[in-house]
C-alpha cells in the first residue's frame, strides 16, 4: 500500500518526538517506531539533561566542559550553537509538561556529574528519560496532525536508486523521497511518500554483548542511511558507562548513574581497595572514559568479571531522596546499597558517531534529516559529556523542525516509487542461524573492539566479520524479510562502520584507546 505524508519521522524518542510536534503545525506527520511509543531509550535515561540554569554557571562554562570531554574533537560552532540554545529548550520542554526536580526555594535543583564544571543537570528524581518521554508522548498522541505507527519497522530509505537510477556515494543530489515499513504481524510492506524524512532511531549499543541500551538500539538509521549511500562519521567513538550493574542473566543491563557517583560512592577493588588514584588524580570522579578503561584493566589484573561501587557511607534520606529507582532494583536483587557494595562492570552505552548532519541536523541526502543518539553533529567530539545527548535532540530536531518547514514547499512526492521487491521467498524457519550470527557478531565486538584496541584485535574482528557479512547478505536474499533478519544486517553494517573508523584512526583519543598509539596503562 502506498502512503502519502508531509513528515516522515523514524522513531518515537526525544528527538523524534520533539521534531514531530514541531512540524505537525505545518503539515501531515507520521511517526513510525519498531517498538510501542514509549519503549525508547529516551525512556531509560536517568541522570537528566545538561542546561546552563543559573548563575555562577555560564554558556562559556558549559562549552568549556563539553570541548575537554571531546578532547576537542568537536565542532567548536556547534558546540557554541547547542549550549546557547540550552535554557531555551529546556524552557520548551517545560512548557510541554515535563517536570524536574526542584529545591524548597522553588529553583530547579540541579546535578553536578562527571566531567561538569558547575552544578547544571536538570533531573526528575532518578527516572528523567521517562518522565521527558511521558510528557512528549501524551502531546503526540493527542495531536489531530499526527498519526502514530507503532511495532513497525522501517527497512529501507527510498531514493533514486529505487527509480532504477545508479546512485554513487559522491553524489551530491541523492534525494530521500520516503520509505519502506514493514508490518511484522501481517508481512505487509508498505511505502510510505513523504516530503522530508527524519532519522531518529537512536544508538547501536547491541552490537556489543554488555549494553544499556534498550534491545531497539541495533543501528537501523546508521544502516539505512549507509545503504543509501549517505555519509557517516565518528563511528568509532563508542561511550563505555562504566558502572552498569553486574548481572549477567539481564538484558539490558541497568545503569548505575553518574549521578550516584557524582553524589560520593567510590570504586573499590574486590578486597575493598579504592583504585582510582592510580590512574587519575580526580579519582572516582574522572570522566567516564578514564573510569572506564581503568575498570576494564582492574578486571583484567585481577580475573574477575566486576569491580565495586562503595555507596555505603552516602545517607539513608539522600539514597532514598535522590536514587530511589538504582535502590529498588538492587534490592530487587538482593542488594541493600545501603549496607554492601553494587557489583559493577563497564557496558556500551552511546555512540558518539553516527549520520554526519549539518548545524540544521540535515544529512547529506536531500529532504533527510537526522537527530538524536544516531546523528553526528559535531557536538560530542572524540567523548561526550554525561547527560549532552537529550539536550543535543532537542536542538537539532528544532533546528531541523525549521529547516525542513521552510523547504517544505519547493519539495513534490515522488510519484513513481515501485512497491517492495519481495525477492525472497524461503521463510525464516532458521532462526538459529541469525540468533547465532548476533552472538556471534557481539563477541566479535566486545572481544576486539571494545573499551581498549589494537590493530592486530582490528584486523581479526574485520575478517571474521567478513564471513558473517557474507552469510547474512546470502540469507538476506533468499528470505522472506523479518525483523530479526533486518536488525542482524544493521547490526554488522554497523559493526563494519565501526571497525572501519577504528582502523582508520592512527591515533589515541577520547572513546577511541589503542595500545599501538598509547603509552601503557599505568597499574
Ligand atoms: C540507560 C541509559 C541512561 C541514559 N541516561 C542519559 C542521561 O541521563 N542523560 C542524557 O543526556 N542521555 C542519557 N542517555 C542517552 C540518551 O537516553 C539517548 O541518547 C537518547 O534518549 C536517544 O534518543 P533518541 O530519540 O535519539 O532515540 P531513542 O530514544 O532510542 O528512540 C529510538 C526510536 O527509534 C525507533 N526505531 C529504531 N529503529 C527503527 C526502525 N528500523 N524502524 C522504526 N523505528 C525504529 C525505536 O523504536 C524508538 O522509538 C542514556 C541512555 C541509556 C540507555
Amino acid at each position: 500500500m502506498n502512503r502519502k505524508v508531509d513528515f516522515l519521522v523514524i522513531g518515537s524518542g526525544i528527538a523524534g518526538l520533539s521534531f514531530a510536534l514541531k512540524v505537525a503545525e505545518h503539515g501531515s506527520v507520521l511517526i513510525v517506531s519498531k517498538t510501542s511509543i514509549t519503549e525508547t531509550a529516551t525512556g531509560y535515561a536517568q541522570g537528566g539533561i545538561a542546561a546552563v540554569m543559573y548563575n555562577p554557571d555560564s554558556y562559556h562554562k558549559h562549552i568549556q566542559d563539553t570541548l575537554v570531554a571531546g578532547s576537542y574533537l568537536n565542532n567548536e560552532e556547534i558546540v557554541r550553537m547547542t549550549i546557547t540554545q540550552s535554557t531555551e529548550r529546556i524552557e520548551e520542554l517545560i512548557a510541554w509538561g515535563a517536570h524536574f526536580d526542584k529545591e524548597s526555594s522553588g529553583r530547579y535543583a540541579l546535578a553536578r556529574e562527571g566531567g561538569h564544571s558547575e552544578y547544571r543537570v536538570l533531573h526528575h528524581q532518578d527516572r528523567t528519560g521517562s518522565e521527558i518521554q511521558r510528557a512528549l508522548t501524551e502531546r503526540a498522541i493527542n495531536h489531530p496532525h499526527i498519526e502514530i505507527l507503532e511495532n513497525h519497522f522501517t527497512i529501507d530509505l527510498i531514493t533514486q536508486h529505487h527509480l532504477g537510477r545508479i546512485v554513487r556515494r559522491s553524489h551530491t543530489d541523492i534525494q530521500c523521497f520516503g520509505a519502506y515499513v514493514l508490518n511484522p504481524e501481517t508481512g505487509v510492506i508498505d511505502t510510505v511518500l513523504a516530503k522530508t524524512t527524519m532519522i531518529a532511531t537512536g544508538g547501536v549499543g547491541n552490537v556489543y554483548q554488555t549494553t544499556t541500551n534498550p534491545t531497539l538500539a541495533t543501528g537501523d538509521g546508521i544502516a539505512m542511511l549507509y545503504r543509501a549511500k549517505g555519509v557517516v562519521d565518528n563511528m568509532e567513538f563508542i561511550q563505555f558507562h562504566p558502572t552498569s550493574l553486574y548481572n549477567q542473566k539481564e538484558k539490558p543491563s541497568f545503569l548505575i548513574t553518574e549521578a550516584l557517583r557524582g553524589a560520593g560512592p567510590v570504586l573499590k577493588d574486590d578486597k575493598g581497595n579504592e583504585f582510582m588514584h592510580k590512574y587519575d588524580a580526580r579519582g572516582s570522579l574522572a570522566p567516564r572514559d578514564i573510569v572506564a578503561r581503568a575498570i576494564d584493566n582492574e578486571m583484567k589484573l585481577t580475573g574477575k568479571e566486576h569491580v565495586f561501587l562503595d555507596a555505603r557511607h552516602i545517607s539513608e534520606r539522600e539514597i532514598l531522596d535522590h536514587f530511589p529507582n538504582i535502590y529498588a532494583k538492587c534490592l530487587s536483587i538482593g542488594i541493600n546499597i545501603m549496607k554492601e557494595m553494587i557489583p559493577v562492570v563497564p557496558a556500551a552505552h552511546y555512540i558518539c558517531g553516527g549520520i554526519k548532519t549539518d548545524a540544521n541536523g540535515k544529512t547529506s541526502i536531500e529532504q533527510l534529516y537526522a537527530s538524536g543518539e544516531v546523528a553526528s553533529t559535531g557536538l560530542h567530539g572524540a567523548n561526550r559529556l554525561a547527560s549532552n545527548s537529550l539536550l543535543e535532540a532537542l536542538v537539532f530536531s528544532h533546528r531541523a523542525s525549521i529547516a525542513a518547514i521552510e523547504r517544505m514547499a519547493a519539495v513534490d512526492f515522488e510519484e513513481n516509487i515501485p512497491d517492495w521487491n519481495a525477492e525472497g521467498t524461503v521463510l525464516n524457519e532458521e532462526m538459529i542461524l541469525i540468533t547465532q550470527s548476533r552472538k556471534e557478531l557481539q563477541s566479535i565486538m566486545s572481544n576486539y573492539v571494545g573499551i581498549v584496541r589494537s590493530n592486530l584485535r582490528l584486523n581479526r574482528a574485520s575478517d571474521r566479520l567478513e564471513i558473517l557479512l557474507r552469510e547474512a547478505e546470502a540469507l538476506y536474499d533468499k528470505s522472506v524479510v523479518s525483523v530479526d533478519l533486518c536488525e542482524l544486517r544493521n547490526m554488522i553494517n554497523v559493526a563494519y562502520l565501526i571497525i572501519k573508523f577504528a582502523s582508520q584512526r592512527k591515533e589515541s583519543i577520547g572513546l577511541h584507546f589503542s595500545i599501538d598509539y598509547a603509552q601503557k596503562l599505568k597499574q
